[in-house]
């Protein structure tokens, strides 16, 4: 688990001296990965506290983090510097603070990026790495994985060394997030929670905090009278709560073939589960009702037609991408997910997104 957190409006004002006890010395820098999406926004960055030999890089949320990516950051980062960093902070959404997990273990882990890409291999602690979200719904600034595209697998690194020492949740970093954006990325919290809530891992850990999500979700989604500061604070919640819930459970169909999307057509991950939950409903019927009705209310147009134009090898690339992932199917369907789940059966839901 994350060790620590703090929370509130305003709380990224705390960001200098939360870290400052953390600086191991003048020359051992923090490295803040920050999200270019914020590049000339002095609102945000003038906060940002930088001090001695810190260094601030931009990266592009424009596609999902890399294992390659990863091995770039760490080797411009050993290169830049004489001493190993004193800490990695990420600010962004899901991509960003991914990325800030990665690198700050690969710092301190010999090789490359894709060797670590499954579950407890990662041998060394990570340097101190503080996550800060600035949009709502992954998880992922709580959860013990970090997402990553290799060369052979889209798989994370799922260790004990992964979770943020610490995270700031500022609702308020939230504010500029484009109204698809916030609905592609909450929506990836209220399917954790359908998935976690109607898995075969559920147990009563996973269940108080998927249902506290989900009822988050309800109030942000279908409701008219909250404010906008009272619904960004919530999604930030459910946001912590949907991560936690499937931390000790599962995600389920959704997230199998989204990652089949997302590995082949590049679909990043929040508009690739809303296009792939859409057509699930003999899975989770009142999910997928409610979910309609969600989208319908925020005037929310899926894209159509992504697999429309794709031959019989591009199929099975996304289907084999989707079946690797057998923990998401026993806990969707259970043991006998094999008779189950059959390649034609992925392929005919495909051939509908
Ligand atoms: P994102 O980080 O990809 O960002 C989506 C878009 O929103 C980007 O264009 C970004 O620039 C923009 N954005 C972010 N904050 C903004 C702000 N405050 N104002 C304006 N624009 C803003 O989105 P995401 O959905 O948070 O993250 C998706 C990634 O998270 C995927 O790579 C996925 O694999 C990963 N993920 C990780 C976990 C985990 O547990 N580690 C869980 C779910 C998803
Ligand atoms: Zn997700």
């Amino acid at each position: 688990m994350v060790s620590r957190v703090v929370f509130g409006r305003g709380s990224f004002n705390q960001l200098g001296d939360i870290i400052a006890p953390k600086r191991q010395n003048i020359k051992a820098p923090f490295i803040f990965l920050v999200d270019d999406v914020f590049k000339g926004n002095s609102w945000l960055t003038s906060r940002i506290p930088i001090a001695y030999n810190d260094q601030l890089l931009y990266i592009s949320a424009d596609e999902e983090p890399k294992t390659s990516q990863v091995d770039e950051l760490v080797e411009q980062i050993i290169l830049s510097h004489k001493d190993r960093p004193s800490g990695i902070i990420g600010i962004g959404g899901g991509t960003i603070l991914d990325l800030a997990k990665a690198v700050s273990i690969l710092l301190t882990n010999k090789g490359e990026a894709k060797n670590y890409q499954g579950w407890d291999l990662v041998k060394s602690p990570a340097i101190y790495h503080v996550g800060i979200p600035t949009i709502s719904g992954t998880g992922a600034e709580v959860s013990r994985t970090t997402v990553l595209t290799g060369p052979q697998k889209k798989l994370g690194i799922n260790s004990d060394h992964t979770p943020f020492d610490q995270v700031i949740l500022d609702p308020e970093l939230a504010k500029d997030v484009p109204k698809e954006q916030w609905f592609y990325t909450g929506m990836d919290c209220y399917i954790h929670c359908i998935e976690s809530l109607n898995g075969t891992y559920l147990n009563a850990f996973s269940q108080s905090y998927g249902e506290k999500a989900y009822q988050l979700c309800l109030e942000i989604f279908t409701e008219d009278n909250l404010s906008v500061e009272d619904s960004q604070d919530k999604l930030m919640m459910a946001s912590w709560h949907g991560g936690m819930s499937i931390a000790y459970s599962q995600v389920g169909v959704a997230h199998a073939m989204s990652y089949g999307l997302s590995y082949l057509l590049g679909t990043k991950h929040g508009i690739g589960n809303c296009v792939v939950f859409d057509h699930l409903e003999e899975f989770y019927p009142d999910g997928v009702k409610l979910f309609k009705q969600m989208k319908q209310k925020h005037n929310i147009e899926l894209p159509q037609g992504l697999c429309s134009n794709l031959g019989d090898d591009e199929f099975d690339i996304m289907i084999d991408v989707a079946l690797s992932l057998e923990p998401l199917w026993i806990n969707a369907v259970g043991k006998n997910w094999k008779q189950i789940i059959t390649r034609d059966k992925l392929k005919s839901l495909y051939q509908k997104m």
